[in-house]
């Protein structure tokens, strides 16, 4: 039997053929179809049509960048339940709060590795003024005026309008003034109201969300969206968050890639759940790409999923693997077990590895100079 006939079977034994009809039919999957896909036993028939999706959109290649990762206060004010890395004052045992000087010779030591991406969140913090947010930027950029700054989530604007009395577009709009050139997608976790007011009562909602990043596109700039997965959602409120983030791609058309983000047990208030296993690791990522027809890219965030993980979901859907990211903290105080950077070097030996063609990319997915995209 050839290989699709193998497989023609296997999505028949699976009960997805109907699905894998009306996606070469290029229809769109619904809430029931994705709720499907998580209940699918066979997790190789699901992976194989998440590849199919993601070969057809961008072939054998996978995309990284040379990026560091720096989050300047862990100070935050809001109480998130699954978060091992807020501290609520200044001053709380483990605490800290860079100095603007301490934050740009981060980048001032790297002055010369050819890096493309600064990416910055934060706690949210009381009693900084918003001249320190505007400052880190411009001192960045003085520095290195040609590294991309993508820097605080929408969780992050929503806090600063309201702290500094300023709308969510003059925020924006004065980051962008100072050096801002794009969100991440942090603070999304999961858009269902049931969940979010059991983990994330405290801190900006969906609707306000994805108006900030609304606005953000309209701005002129781009962003990212994540998902929390792995602790008290259903299958069908994670597929809910996949509709309403390509629901926002519809309009805008803003979004560069869909980011799940594992959660990690170890030093928050829900410790008792265990971490999410590397099956549905897998799954949640190929239908990230079945569901999402209109975000471009699925990224394997490294740090969360473990080096091992993010390289076999290369072929379930994920193209792109984040970055050389650097100091990360936000993850490794929950308890990652996975290093705090790779080198390039490192990523693409793990991409060829997997049976895959690297290709590093800037922020915005312009290959860098020196890989060629066939
Ligand atoms: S997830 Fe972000 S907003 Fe929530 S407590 Fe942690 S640092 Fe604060």
């Amino acid at each position: 039997m050839s290989e699709l006939g193998h497989m023609e079977g296997r999505l028949a034994a699976a009960g997805l053929s109907d699905i894998a009809e009306r996606l070469d039919g290029g229809a769109r999957l619904g809430l029931a179809d994705g709720v499907r896909l998580f209940d699918c036993p066979d997790l190789l028939a699901l992976g194989w049509l998440a590849n199919r999706e993601r070969e057809r959109r961008h072939g054998d290649r996978a995309c990284f960048n040379h990026n560091i990762r720096i989050e300047a206060t862990n100070v935050c004010v809001a109480s998130c339940l699954f978060c091992s890395f807020a501290r609520l004052e200044p001053g709380d045992e483990g605490s800290y709060t860079m100095s603007l000087e301490q934050v740009w010779d981060k980048l001032r030591r790297r002055r010369d590795e050819p890096l493309t991406e600064v990416h910055v969140v934060n706690g949210l913090h009381p009693d900084l003024p918003f001249s320190y947010y505007t400052d880190l930027l411009s001192g960045f950029k003085r520095i290195r005026p040609d590294v991309h700054l993508k820097c605080f989530t929408a969780v992050e604007i929503a806090f600063f309008a309201d702290l500094y009395g300023k709308t969510d577009e003059q925020v924006l709009a004065e980051l962008m003034e100072a050096g801002l050139d794009s969100l991440p997608g942090g603070g999304a976790e999961i858009f269902a109201e049931r969940v979010r007011r059991k983990i994330c009562h405290d801190k900006c909602g969906t609707d306000r969300y994805l108006a900030i990043h609304r606005a953000a596109h309209r701005l002129g700039m781009r962003s990212n969206v994540t998902m929390l997965y792995g602790h008290i959602e259903t299958a069908e409120e994670r597929v809910d968050h996949m509709l309403r983030a390509r629901a926002l791609q519809d309009e805008t058309g803003g979004f560069q890639a869909f980011i799940p983000l594992a959660f990690h047990p170890d030093n928050n208030q829900m410790r008792k759940l265990p971490a999410p296993t590397a099956s549905d690791t897998l799954r949640v990522h190929a239908v990230a790409r079945l569901m999402l027809d209109n975000i471009p890219h699925v990224k394997a965030f490294w740090i969360a999923t473990g080096v091992e993980v993010a390289q076999t979901s290369l072929w379930f859907g994920v193209d792109d693997l984040d970055g050389t990211v650097q100091e990360e903290r936000i993850y490794h105080m929950a308890g990652a077990r996975t290093p705090e950077a790779l080198t390039t070097a490192a990523i693409r030996r793990l991409i060829e590895a997997a049976g895959r063609t690297p290709v590093e990319r800037d922020t915005l997915y312009n290959v860098v100079a020196g890989d060629v995209v066939q």
